[in-house]
């Protein structure tokens, strides 16, 4: 349980204990009628049987039971609120968390795995607080209660149901170590199928035009089948020793009225005694048997905490104390080296893009273009060499400074499942209405928002999966328009797009960039004739820069890009941004 509490340290604690103090009283409240029947059962043997006394002793008990009615409902809502809000905070933080996390990060861990940290994760915790440590509370509250009454009744009987509990918590202990094993592996395997089930899902377009479904269906079969066999264990195992646990419990409950009987004949037990012990030793055990499968549940969900507190252990990328704020909107690099793993990606790349022009990166696949960008962002930091931005550093900045400087336009554009008014919103979240829709016309996309069935409210199909490219592509340069930050940075999309999309976007790229520091990749070497400098990137270092004027009269690496894009596409030399 550490784990889970830990997880939820950024929360207000103070509700939730009052909450499980409210859980303890109305414990107390449901202990609290046994002490009564107890005296009853004493007036009904005792030789002058006062019937008033008995129907002010069960008077008092229906004032227990009301009372319990009472604490019971404030304590449910109190540990419902206090698990909920404490949860949803620590959701948060976790998100914020996520948030400054190299990229990196992402990559490097299964998809499934990220969403099940925060979705499947955070709700077993969830669960913890808001239902079963209230139940395990009234496991140690009521028994521990009853066992007073019963030491103040017989101490030599109470004695021996001690001993009967101590007997069988060893069981329960090795049920619970045994289950922390088994659970850690019941874990991956549930994320492991539920990757694969995602990435089936996502992949069906692929699985059936390529018809992979005998090679991918069989990898999902097979986590299914772990899954499964994993599911089977975790109950079993443990199971085992926990049935144990019960046993020595129901056994010892055996030998103890085996115990008063020798006792009564005896001489040294009475028959009010007797029956209490009958009555009370019952209700002492079930809470305690419940107890057990609570302590293996919450066990078992702490594992899940255990995996967060790794995601919240992960570095994020290092803050500076005091954020430099950029003075100017240029962008250097100087002798980067960059590796995602091994691999150098980046080698001693050195450029200059200055405030308010047009820097254009061109180069073959992989060179290291959207890298650069990447690193511009500081979605990673360098090996060497420094990347800055107005001068200062980007590591002496905050995140949220950096961020809040550039807006991006990505290759693969994402759209939030939300309506296409909100999507473009994200740009500028207290943009106004006319903002927003200001944006959307300069951006080339008013008119097709327009004629969608709902307008702006229409949803967009979760990744955006009912508008065309060209349309997504220009809904993120809506929002990039709306953010209106002085340092864009763009990844034009690979996908040839219809000539009436192109031109769209281009027209809405030439509103967007006006007068901003723009930094391009760009695939269709027509569109970037015209940029203050193209810096040309081979292998991951920079083959030449220059106009396209300049390079273009080297007859380097450029000039052949160029000859062989005008053979293929056989376009028209045509200046377009600015
Ligand atoms: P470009 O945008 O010029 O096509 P990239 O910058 O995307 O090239 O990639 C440069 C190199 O880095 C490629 O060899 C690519 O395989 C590798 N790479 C890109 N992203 C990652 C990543 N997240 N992890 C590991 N390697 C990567
Ligand atoms: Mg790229």
């Amino acid at each position: 349980m550490k784990a889970a509490l830990d997880v939820i340290t950024g929360g207000n604690k103070g509700a939730y204990n009052r909450a499980i103090f409210l859980q303890v009283i109305h414990d107390l409240f449901k202990g609290a009628p046994y002490g009564f029947l107890i005296f009853i059962l004493w007036e009904l043997f005792s030789p002058a049987i006062d019937m008033n006394h008995i129907i002010l002793l069960i008077g008092a008990m229906f004032v227990t039971f009301i009372l319990q009615y009472f604490t019971g409902k404030w304590a449910l809502i109190a540990c419902h609120e206090g698990g909920y809000t404490l949860c949803s905070e620590a959701r948060l933080n976790l998100g914020e968390h996520l948030r400054k996390l190299p990229m990196g990060f992402f990559k490097k861990r299964d998809p499934g795995d990220v969403t099940a940290v925060m979705l499947q994760d955070m709700s077993f915790v969830e669960n913890i607080f808001t239902h079963i440590l209230a139940d395990i509370v009234g496991a140690v509250v009521i028994p521990l209660m009853l066992l007073i009454f019963l030491f103040v009744l017989d101490w030599r009987l109470a004695l021996a149901t001690l001993a009967t509990v101590v007997l069988a918590l060893p069981m329960l202990y090795i049920s619970n170590v045994v289950l922390a094993r088994i659970g850690k592996k019941h874990h991956q395997s549930r994320v492991d199928s539920d990757s694969r089930i995602l990435e089936y899902l996502q992949g069906m377009r692929y699985i059936k035009a390529y018809n992979l479904v005998g090679k991918r269906f069989s990898k999902l079969e097979n986590a299914l089948t772990e899954f499964h066999r994993d599911s089977l264990r975790v109950e079993v195992y443990p199971g085992a020793f926990a049935s144990s646990y019960n046993a020595v419990l129901g056994i010892g409950f055996v030998v103890i009225l085996l115990l008063a009987t020798h006792f009564f004949f005896g001489g040294t037990l009475t028959i009010p005694v007797f029956l209490v012990f009958l009555v009370i030793g019952h209700q002492f055990y079930q809470p305690l048997m419940a107890a057990g499968l609570y302590t293996m549940e919450a066990r078992y969900m702490n594992i899940a905490a255990e995996r967060m507190q790794e995601v919240l252990l992960t570095k994020p990328l290092s803050e500076p104390a005091v954020s430099r704020p950029p003075a100017g909107y240029d962008i250097e690099f100087k002798d980067v080296s960059f590796s995602y793993l091994e691999a150098k990606v980046l080698d001693k790349v050195s450029f200059k893009a200055d405030e308010g022009s047009v820097t254009a990166l061109v180069g073959p696949s992989g060179s290291g273009k959207t890298t650069i960008t990447n690193l511009i962002a500081r979605f990673w930091d360098v090996d060497s060499g420094s990347v800055s931005v107005g001068g200062v550093d980007v590591r002496r900045m905050s995140t949220d400074e950096l961020l809040s400087h550039l807006s991006m336009v990505f290759q693969d554009v994402y759209l939030f499942k939300d309506t296409i008014y909100n999507n473009i919103k994200v740009g500028k979240p207290d943009a106004t209405r006319e903002e927003v829709i200001e944006a959307a016309k300069a951006a080339q996309s008013h008119a097709f928002i327009e004629n969608l069935p709902g307008g702006y409210e229409t949803m967009v199909g979760e990744g955006g999966s009912t508008l065309s490219g060209g349309e997504k592509q220009r809904i993120s340069i809506a929002r990039a328009m709306l953010k209106d930050a002085p340092i864009i940075l763009l990844d034009e999309a690979t996908a040839s797009l219809d000539p009436e999309n192109e031109r769209a976007i281009q027209e809405a790229l030439n509103a967007l960039v006006s007068s901003k520091t723009l930094v391009v990749i760009a695939h269709r070497l027509n569109t970037i004739a015209d940029a203050d400098r193209i810096v040309v990137l081979k292998d991951g270092a920079v083959a030449e820069s220059g106009t396209h004027e300049e390079l273009y009269e080297t007859e380097g690496l450029y000039y052949r890009m160029w000859q062989e894009q005008e053979k293929a596409g056989g376009w028209t030399f045509e200046s377009s941004l600015r």
